[in-house]
């Protein structure tokens, strides 16, 4: 009903403006299979979308096309057009340690933080950063949410690839890359939090850690002052046994009413994981309207356990995808995860009907959209959003056939068979060359990084 009203209107509106002259336009993209991801899920076989500045100015059949002169045209022949997709949780930089510690137990404190405190700094960040902003871009991610150190560092660059994100400084109670002190993040989470408010591109947030990595009093700081500045507030919560444990002998409460109780648990906190919650938590998680990332590839490769993310999902709760770090989930594109979330599900709930593809595309847009309370501005194509757009061939050998568009993206197309990403209405990656980002240098400083990080592997970390 709605996808007949919505081609009646884009009729009845070209009509009367056939002969006017063509609109200016910055961007078309013509002969598109467009998938709006819209409240209707339209389809436009033969469509057109069109961009003027940062905003979709019009989405419809490819007729609307001929109403507006461009400055460029995309011909997506033989491809798919979305959203860009949203990557809700992850720490770009550490692809520096990627590979590191995979398939060890206590890998957190093993692994990552020993490597951290010997070896991470502004340089790692910087370039490891770019390097998952280059893997993102390419495998058609065109905003995340990241939490690490340095986050200023990451800021600049990230706004110089022409991405979109929201980026939370790390807090934690004991000396950091970026902080001498225990909770020296917070001062300078502060001030990367009034630097960068207001920015087009970048969001600045604040990250605690965890619920047993920072403590009440901090906990407490960090929700003032995120309410104070209105900026997100990013953390991983109901992760883990040993944290359901600890906040139950300290506090007697599950992680998500603990964050209830410092003052977190609100519209601004996108938590990661919420594998362990129960039904009043999810209901408590409902009600304070906060954002859920669930990172199912990240949580069944720690054998973790599967979050409730379709139940949370059909509460009508604000859930998107993330990837994790790179030391967690090793990818950080979001194709790659899309056919883990279809199929973990039905086998967690020995149905293979639920989690169909449709909603776990919509997660993996609208819903990383809604997680993080920008749904007005993105996840779907429509007039008036802002231009976040990717194109993604549907002629690789595993996309042929193309019946059912949903069906293809999840359990058949790779991150490889993006061809196009635009984020903010400028094109950055076009027919798989990034436009932005110099990727051989970005690819050259990551082999110098890796072969010191092997030299300090070898001499032994502290
Ligand atoms: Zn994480």
């Amino acid at each position: 009903m709605l996808r007949h009203l919505l081609i009646a209107w884009v009729f009845a509106s070209s009509l009367p403006l056939r002969a006017q002259r063509p609109e200016p336009a910055d961007l078309v993209i013509t002969r598109a299979h467009v998938v709006t991801m819209n409240a209707a899920k339209d389809v436009i076989e033969d469509g057109a979308v069109v961009i003027r500045g940062e905003r979709i100015v019009a989405v419809g059949p490819a007729a609307v096309a001929a109403r507006y002169t461009a400055r460029k045209t995309i011909d997506a022949r033989g491809a798919l057009v979305l959203p860009g997709m949203i990557n809700t949780h992850t720490h770009a930089p550490m692809t520096v340690f990627r590979g590191l510690g995979d398939d060890v137990p206590d890998r957190l404190r093993r692994f990552i933080f020993p490597l951290e405190k010997n070896l991470m700094n502004r340089e790692f960040v910087h370039w490891g950063g770019l390097h998952g902003v280059v893997e993102m871009i390419e495998g058609g991610v065109t905003t995340f949410v990241n939490s690490y150190y340095f986050e200023e560092e990451f800021a600049a660059v990230v706004k110089q690839a022409g991405m979109r994100a929201v980026l939370g400084q790390t807090v934690i109670n004991f000396p950091a890359p970026d902080a001498a002190e225990p909770y020296g993040g917070l001062a300078l989470a502060e001030k990367f939090a009034r630097a960068w408010r207001g920015d087009p591109l970048i969001t600045p947030a604040i990250s605690p850690h965890a619920p047993y990595t920072v403590d009440v009093a901090h906990l407490k700081k960090i929700a003032a002052l995120s309410a104070e500045l209105d900026v997100p507030v990013l953390m991983h919560l109901a992760e883990m046994t040993e944290e359901m444990t600890l906040l139950r002998k300290d506090h007697n409460m599950t992680p998500v009413e603990f964050l209830d109780s410092v003052g977190l648990l609100n519209r601004r906190l996108v938590a990661a994981h919420c594998i362990f919650v129960t039904d009043s938590d999810i209901a408590l998680l409902k009600a304070r309207d906060a954002g859920v990332a669930h990172n199912m590839v990240a949580n069944i490769k720690s054998a973790k356990g599967v979050a409730p993310a379709l139940r949370m999902f059909d509460d009508g709760l604000r859930v998107g995808l993330g990837t994790d770090g790179p030391m967690s989930g090793n990818t950080l594109d979001l194709i790659g995860q899309l056919g883990y979330v279809a199929k973990v599900h039905k086998l967690d709930r020995k149905d293979r009907n639920v989690m169909p593809a449709i909603k776990v595309v919509e997660m993996a847009t609208l819903g990383g959209a809604r997680a993080i309370h920008r749904e007005a501005d993105l996840g779907s194509l429509e007039p008036g959003k802002l231009a976040d757009v990717i194109i993604v061939d549907h002629e690789s050998t595993a996309m042929v056939p193309l019946f059912d568009v949903y069906s293809a993206l999840v359990y058949a197309a790779s991150p490889r068979d993006v061809r196009t990403t635009i984020i903010h209405g400028r094109v950055v990656m076009e027919d798989r060359k990034l436009l932005t980002l110099d990727t051989a240098a970005v690819r050259a400083r990551m082999r110098d990084i890796t072969r010191r990080i092997n030299a300090a592997l070898a001499a032994g970390l502290k």
